[in-house]
């Protein structure tokens, strides 16, 4: 599939694909570079002392722990 990127860097990510990825509509999603690719992977960043979702570089909204 090809898409056009908007002047800001934007993209819409189609619907089906997101699903299949299991990347819901305002969740998380982290951004990589692989060689000349960039990756878009749903987050899964969980807290390293009680497991919770958390955000890399905050503190966990359940314990506490800076993670
Ligand atoms: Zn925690």
């Amino acid at each position: 599939m090809i898409r056009f990127l908007e002047s800001y860097g934007r993209i819409c990510l189609p619907q089906g694909m997101r699903r299949a990825a299991g990347i819901e509509a305002n969740s998380r999603v982290k951004i990589s570079v692989e060689g000349d690719a960039i990756v878009i992977s749903k987050c899964e960043h969980r807290c390293s002392n009680c497991g919770a979702p958390s955000i890399p570089g905050k503190k966990c909204d359940l314990c506490g722990t800076p993670n």
